[in-house]
């Protein structure tokens, strides 16, 4: 029996992962949730799962459940909040395996207490590889506890590794669907809408994620992700255009093999690669083969889409730079959003606020949270300098 913490249990890849433990009683059980703001939820997961221990956002929050349960007649379960309660959930002495799906540095602490108390860790916040990831990794490394990837690529690349030894790679390859403007012309760019932006071809996402998609900055971190996860330099971290999506990501040998990973695109399946690693157990997540007709893949333009050639500079860097690409492209994301920014100002902006970002080494998480409030106070000038001057006075 594999004992669970879940942080950020309210969540897309939170309520996916209780679904894999709904499917799978005899092998995993919840022992902690880190639940947030939305209570009816987080309510329902305490009196479904029964957990030790549930956290959420804030003091009133944790009232107000504290209520709700006792009047349900449920006085066991320990209720806490805050910063301190998610590392309470990550560290909690019952837990084996903390799946950290906290969106945003909110998740960075908690994730990095979990991997220092020894435990197996899954990874669905880009966070904490993309800002955090030299810190959590060493510390993984240091432990002797395998960090796991939940993201679609990260996990096919994965479960390639396995076909061959880390010094017999040539490079990874992850895939990208290309987002909304694959097929536009540069000249286009300075007329993208936020509603064009938001609509991704494949995929239904959150709104950053989505334009990170359209600018290709999801992308770029996950290269970042890629270097930091399996201690690999930015050169030998491909991107390959793939608008179908089938193809989660491959691995290029020595010999010149290479190796990929199809299935269907549901995360149920990644988590429950995570959660039985080093072990696979039948599911019913079947991937139809014999209905595939073609695969494409074409190179990314990175002249068209300057967030990727950003993401593989910050990751060359390292430090202070990837704590920024990531704070700086959060606010001229929301910026963008929120009509205050035009699509291309978004790498602009981004680029000087990295530039003028040290690349020292994170020592502490500490510092991490430190240099992420400074690009973001930063960026958000740069926002506010931006949406005063009328849009045609600006130099492209
Ligand atoms: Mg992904």
């Amino acid at each position: 029996m594999k004992r669970i913490a879940i942080l950020g249990s309210t969540g897309s890849i939170g309520r996916s992962t209780l679904c894999v433990v709904e499917s799978f009683p005899d092998r995993f059980q919840v022992v902690t949730l880190a639940a947030g703001r939305n209570l009816d939820l987080a309510f329902e997961q305490a009196k479904r799962w029964r957990p030790r221990v549930i956290s959420v956002a804030a003091e009133s929050h944790a009232n107000n459940l504290r209520v709700r349960l006792n009047d349900s007649g449920i006085t066991d379960i320990e209720i806490t909040h805050g910063a301190t309660g998610t590392v309470r959930v990550a560290t909690h002495p019952e837990a084996d395996f903390v799946v950290s799906a906290i969106v945003g540095v909110a998740g960075l602490e908690a994730t990095y207490e979990a991997v220092r108390a020894g435990k197996s860790v899954g990874l669905a916040n880009k966070e904490c590889l993309v800002a955090a990831g030299e810190l959590i990794t060493a510390e993984a490394r240091r432990q002797g506890k395998p960090l796991l990837p939940i993201d679609s690529e990260h996990n096919a690349v994965h479960q390639c590794l396995r076909g061959g030894k880390m010094n017999e790679v040539r490079r990874i390859w992850l895939t990208a669907s290309g987002g909304p403007f694959l097929n536009t012309p540069k000249s286009k760019f300075a007329d993208i809408t936020v509603e064009q932006a938001l609509n991704h071809p494949t995929w239904k996402m959150g709104n950053r994620i989505t334009i990170d998609s359209a600018t290709l900055m999801n992308k770029g971190f996950e290269v970042i992700e890629a270097c930091r996860l399996f201690n690999l330099p930015p050169e030998q971290a491909a991107v390959i255009v793939h608008p179908q999506s089938t193809v989660h990501s491959l691995v290029e040998y020595v010999d010149g093999s290479i190796l990929a990973q199809l299935s269907v695109t549901d995360m149920r399946l990644p988590i429950l690669y995570a959660l039985t690693y080093p072990d696979r157990i039948p599911s019913d997540l079947n991937f139809s083969l014999s209905d595939l007709r073609h695969l494409d893949f074409c190179p990314p333009d990175m002249e068209k889409f300057p967030c990727l050639r950003l993401a593989y500079e910050a990751a060359a860097a390292g430090g202070g730079k990837t704590v920024a690409l990531n704070a700086a492209d959060e606010v001229a994301v929301s910026a963008f959003l929120d009509g205050n920014i035009r699509f291309m100002d978004i790498p602009v902006l981004i680029e000087e606020v990295v530039s003028e970002t040290s690349a020292g080494k994170m020592e502490s998480i500490k510092e991490v949270l430190r240099v992420d409030q400074q690009a973001r106070a930063s960026a958000r000038e740069r926002v506010a300098r931006l949406a005063g001057v009328p849009v045609a006075a600006r130099q492209n």
